[in-house]
């Protein structure tokens, strides 16, 4: 019987555990994908400039230290290197399709954010070199948890077949959304609690990234930030921004989508085209032949988004639902993720925060 098992290895999952290996308990991580990190994801890809490969973020790609102590404190400890999000130059604002560009100076919006050098996922990479493997669980997908009074009983996809664990204590370190719609609770939750979970929107779980190589940072010498924001409806990109290594010598821009989950799963073949074609008329022919077009749709990853949350909410929702920080099943099972935060909830802090109150909960 294990002591506790955490369900989902991302960061709040993985931080979690990271604290619990002091005590000399009996745990065990169980991870749906065949990797770990969830929604930080950086990739490897072949730079331009070098022979070598530099990491790209197709997750999260910035964060706050001076208002989030707790990732400031992570980064610190795992001693990752933090950079300045590049602003220098012309942003491009841009109102619809067919008018220039108007340009401007913004050296605010990025003025505290900060990058990780060699990218996001060295956060969970620092974590789990600390975590023995003999605990994780990968291509682990939980289907079902049943409360048996004293422990609980869980129930996985393992591939080509179902394994069985018994636990005292489960802390569910995944979407609450993404709880209520995939996995089955014996006795069921109350109604209540899970409409409530079904109403959190999973964070950024309905957007997708696209990331462009080139062989150098064009646009840096051409004066211009990489920053170019499109509201407008129909544009393919609604936000883009420099992606280069530190010290630029591998270049990159990475945009966020403006098209719809829908409209991406219609263009599908002709995403790339039309990047290509959107970015050219923002900075140029210098733009038109990118080394590597990477995409990267959070919409279509059955481990992060559902249906509902194809259509992403319109404002940094209230995360930190009251029920969510509380246990259930009698001190047995708890929940934990960024978007049961009471206050960062969504962010890598809201990660830590939630993993740190489940932490004092365990240990009471
Ligand atoms: C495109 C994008 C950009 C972002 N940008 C930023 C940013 O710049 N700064 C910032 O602070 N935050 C950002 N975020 C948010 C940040 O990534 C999240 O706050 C954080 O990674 C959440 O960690 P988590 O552990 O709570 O959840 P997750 O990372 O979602 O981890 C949940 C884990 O549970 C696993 N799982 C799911 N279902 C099951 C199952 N049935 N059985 C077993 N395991 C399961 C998943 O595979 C996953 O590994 C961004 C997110 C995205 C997608």
């Amino acid at each position: 019987m294990l002591d506790i098992a955490i369900i989902g290895a991302g960061l709040s999952g993985l931080s979690l555990v990271d604290r619990l290996l002091e005590g000399n308990r009996n745990i065990a991580v169980f991870e749906a994908r065949n990797r770990y990190g969830g929604r930080i994801l950086s990739r490897s890809i072949a730079s331009g400039s070098t022979a070598s490969s530099f990491m790209v973020d197709m997750g999260p790609t910035w964060l706050w230290p001076d208002y989030q102590p707790r990732i400031a404190a992570l980064a610190e400890r795992l001693g990752l290197e933090l950079f300045r999000q590049w602003d220098a130059g012309h942003s491009l604002y841009q109102v619809d399709a067919h008018s220039a560009p108007a340009m401007y100076i913004d050296t605010e919006t990025h003025n505290t954010a900060r990058r990780i050098k060699g990218g996001c996922h060295q956060l969970t990479a620092g974590l789990l070199q600390r975590i023995p493997g003999s605990i994780l669980h990968p291509h682990h997908r939980l289907l079902r948890l049943a409360d048996r009074d004293t422990y609980i009983d869980l129930e996985f996809d393992a591939g080509n077949h179902h394994v069985s664990y018994r636990a005292q204590q489960v802390v569910l370190a995944m979407p609450p959304r993404l709880l209520a719609e995939s996995i089955l609770f014996e006795p069921a939750l109350a109604p209540k609690l899970i409409r409530a979970m079904q109403d959190i929107p999973t964070w950024m779980a309905g957007h997708a990234k696209a990331m462009l190589v080139y062989p150098e940072a064009f646009w840096r010498h051409q004066g211009y930030s990489g920053n170019a924001l499109q509201p407008y409806p129909g544009a393919v990109l609604a936000e883009i921004y420099d992606a280069c290594s530190k010290q630029g010598e591998s270049a990159a821009l990475f945009g966020f989508f403006g098209l719809p989950a829908f409209t991406r799963e219609h263009y599908r073949d002709n995403l790339e085209a039309l990047i290509v074609q959107q970015i050219t008329r923002l900075f140029g022919t210098a733009a038109a032949n990118p080394l590597h077009i990477l995409i990267q749709d959070w919409g279509l990853e059955p481990f992060t988004a559902t249906e509902q949350d194809r259509v992403p909410p319109t404002e940094h929702p209230r995360y930190g639902h009251p029920w969510l920080q509380l246990d259930h099943w009698r001190d047995k099972l708890y929940f934990c993720g960024t978007e049961t935060a009471q206050t960062s909830g969504g962010y890598l802090e809201g990660a830590l925060k939630a993993s740190d109150r489940v932490f004092e909960a365990l240990t009471l």
